[in-house]
C-alpha cells in the first residue's frame, strides 16, 4: 500500500465505558513489566477533515495466541487469522491494542511499524473494510493512561487525537496530549461551580463538545445554560429563519433583530450563537442550517461528547437514537406538551428520554409515531397530493384514512420551553461530569399535578433489535439506517 504521507488526518474513537473497562485490564494484566494485547473490531465514518472510529468488539487472546514466553508482545498466526476471519464475517474493520510497560512511553518502536505495515495489507484482504488502526497503551505508577494511535484507510494516514467513553453514568473525553496544569485554569465566573464540582468537573465541561438539534424555545435556553456552566465548543443544527412569534420563547432574540423585516432576521442558529459568544467570546459555535437527517450534520455530530435533541420531531428522534447505538452517540431527548380542558389548562408535561449505546432506541420505547415521521418527511405538494387523494376516497365511500390522516399541531409557550431546555441542559451537566445521574433514562412529569405526575422507567432493548445489535457498527451498519433525508429539502450548510 502506498500512503500519502504528506496528509496527516485526525482520527478520534469512541468507546463505551465497559469495553472500555475491559480493555485497560486485559492490556495491562502483566504490568507493570510485560506488554499484552489483543485485536479489537470497529465501525468508522469519513468526515470532511478525518475520520471517527467505533469500538465494537475485543477479539481477545486465548490459550497460546499471544507468546507468554517473552516480555513483548508476539501474535501467532492461528490468533491473526481468526481474528480476520472474524472481521470478515462481521463486515466490520480490525486493528490492534497492545501496552508498553510501565514508563516506556507510547510511541511506536521499530517492531511496532513493521507489525503495523505488514498487518495494514494483510487484514483488508480479509472483507471489504480496509481501515487498519494500531493503538498503544502505557500506565504510569501513579495510574494515568497515556496512548498514542494511528490508523491507514484508503492510501492515507491517521493520527488519534482523543477517545471518548460514553457510559451511563458519564461521557469522558481522553486526549493522546496532556494539557498542562496552565491551560486548566480558571474564570473567576466558574468559582461556584468549581465549589461545588469541583475543578476536574470544570474542566470536563470546557472541554465538552455538545450539539443542540433545534435553535428554538428548548434548544436556545438549554445552550444558554450550558454557556454560563462553562461549555466552550457547540454545534447548532436548525433550518429556520427566525420569526417574530419566537420573541416570546427564543433565549437570545430581540426586536432589534427584525429591525429590518421579518424577512431581514437572521436565523435562528446565528442568534443562538451570538447570545453564547456574548457570555463567552472564546467559545466554538459551529452553526448548521439544515436537519440532523443531513450528511454534513452528521459529519460533526460524529464527533461530539452529546446531542441535546430540542425539536420534539419524530425523524429526530428516530435519528438520535440511531446515533447512540451506531456511532456511539449519546443524547437527551425533551419535548412539552400542553394538555387544557374547558379553557383550563391542566396539564404542562415534559418528557426527557436518555439515549444511549446498549439502551433502547426510540423504537423498542415505542417514542416513535410512524405516520407523523412520515408527514414530517412529506414535501408540501405531497401532503396535498394526499389529502386529495382522501377527499376522493371519501367521495367513493373508501376510508380516507391510508391517504391522510392530519397531524395536530401542538402548541407550547416560553416558560415551560425554557424550563425544559434548562432542564435537559442540567442533565448534559450531570452525565458530561460524571457528577449526578437522572432518576430514570426515560420520565415524564406534569408540573401542574400532585408530585408532578411523575412516571419514570429503564427500559431494555427488545430482544434482536439493532439498538442491541448494531453498537458501534458506524457506516458499516448503514444497511439497516432507518430514516434518511427526503430529495426535497435545501442543502444543508454552515452558517
Ligand atoms: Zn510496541
Ligand atoms: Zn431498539
Amino acid at each position: 500500500m502506498v500512503i500519502d504521507q504528506k496528509v496527516k488526518l485526525t482520527a478520534i474513537m469512541r468507546i463505551t465505558g465497559a469495553l472500555r473497562e475491559r480493555l485497560e485490564s486485559l492490556i495491562f494484566s502483566r504490568y507493570p513489566d510485560k506488554e499484552w494485547a489483543t485485536y479489537f473490531l470497529f465501525g468508522t465514518h469519513r468526515t470532511a477533515d478525518g475520520m471517527v472510529i467505533t469500538f465494537v468488539d475485543l477479539i481477545e487472546p486465548e490459550g497460546n495466541d499471544l507468546d507468554s514466553t517473552t516480555a513483548i508482545v508476539r501474535f501467532t498466526e492461528p490468533y491473526s487469522l481468526r481474528a480476520a476471519l472474524e472481521k470478515h464475517k462481521r463486515g466490520l474493520c480490525l486493528g490492534v491494542i497492545h501496552s508498553h510497560p510501565q514508563n516506556y512511553g507510547v510511541r511506536p518502536s521499530s517492531l511496532d511499524d513493521d507489525m503495523d505495515s505488514y498487518y495494514r495489507d494483510y487484514f483488508p484482504a480479509f472483507g471489504r473494510e480496509s481501515a487498519y488502526f494500531s493503538l498503544i497503551f502505557s500506565r504510569t505508577k501513579e495510574g494515568d493512561i497515556r496512548f498514542s494511535g494511528r490508523g491507514w484507510n484508503d492510501g492515507q494516514e491517521f493520527q488519534l487525537t482523543e477517545i471518548v467513553v460514553v457510559s451511563d453514568k458519564e461521557i469522558r473525553r481522553e486526549a493522546a496530549s496532556h494539557k498542562s496544569s496552565a491551560e486548566l485554569s480558571q474564570n473567576e465566573y466558574r468559582v461556584r461551580f468549581n465549589e461545588i464540582y469541583g475543578a476536574e468537573a470544570a474542566a470536563r465541561l470546557r472541554n465538552a463538545r455538545v450539539v443542540i438539534i433545534g435553535a428554538s424555545g428548548t434548544g436556545s435556553p438549554a445552550a444558554h445554560v450550558l454557556a454560563r456552566a462553562g461549555v466552550e465548543n457547540f454545534g447548532l443544527i436548525d433550518p429556520q429563519q427566525l420569526a417574530k412569534s419566537n420573541l416570546e420563547r427564543l433565549h437570545g432574540s430581540y426586536e432589534a433583530h427584525f429591525a429590518k423585516g421579518e424577512t431581514e432576521a437572521p436565523l435562528k442558529v446565528a442568534v443562538v450563537r451570538d447570545l453564547i459568544k456574548a457570555i463567552n467570546p472564546r467559545a466554538t459555535v459551529t452553526c448548521i442550517a439544515g436537519n440532523i437527517l443531513q450528511p454534513l450534520a452528521r459529519d460533526h455530530v460524529v464527533g461530539a461528547d452529546l446531542i441535546i435533541c430540542c425539536t420534539d420531531t419524530n425523524h429526530s428522534r428516530t435519528a438520535i437514537s440511531e446515533l447512540a447505538y451506531r456511532y456511539l452517540v449519546p443524547a437527551i431527548d425533551v419535548g412539552v406538551v400542553f394538555e387544557s380542558k374547558n379553557g383550563s389548562i391542566t396539564g404542562e408535561i415534559g418528557r426527557v428520554t436518555f439515549y444511549s449505546p446498549g439502551g433502547p432506541c426510540a423504537h423498542c420505547l415505542g417514542s416513535v409515531d410512524p405516520w407523523r415521521a412520515t408527514v414530517e418527511l412529506m414535501s408540501e405538494e405531497e401532503k396535498d397530493r394526499r389529502r386529495r387523494e382522501a377527499r376522493e376516497a371519501v367521495l367513493r365511500g373508501d376510508e380516507a384514512g391510508v391517504y391522510w390522516r392530519d397531524v395536530p399541531e401542538l402548541p407550547t409557550v416560553g416558560h415551560f420551553t425554557s424550563m425544559a431546555g434548562a432542564l435537559a441542559a442540567s442533565y448534559a451537566i450531570g452525565w458530561l461530569t460524571g457528577k449526578f445521574t437522572p432518576p430514570n433514562r426515560y420520565f415524564e412529569f406534569n408540573i401542574l399535578a400532585p408530585n408532578f405526575d411523575y412516571v419514570g422507567f429503564d427500559a431494555l432493548c427488545r430482544s434482536g433489535c439493532y439498538c442491541e445489535t448494531l453498537i458501534g457498527h458506524a457506516d458499516q451498519g448503514a444497511h439497516a439506517a432507518l430514516i434518511s433525508a427526503p430529495p426535497h429539502w435545501p442543502d444543508a450548510r454552515l452558517v
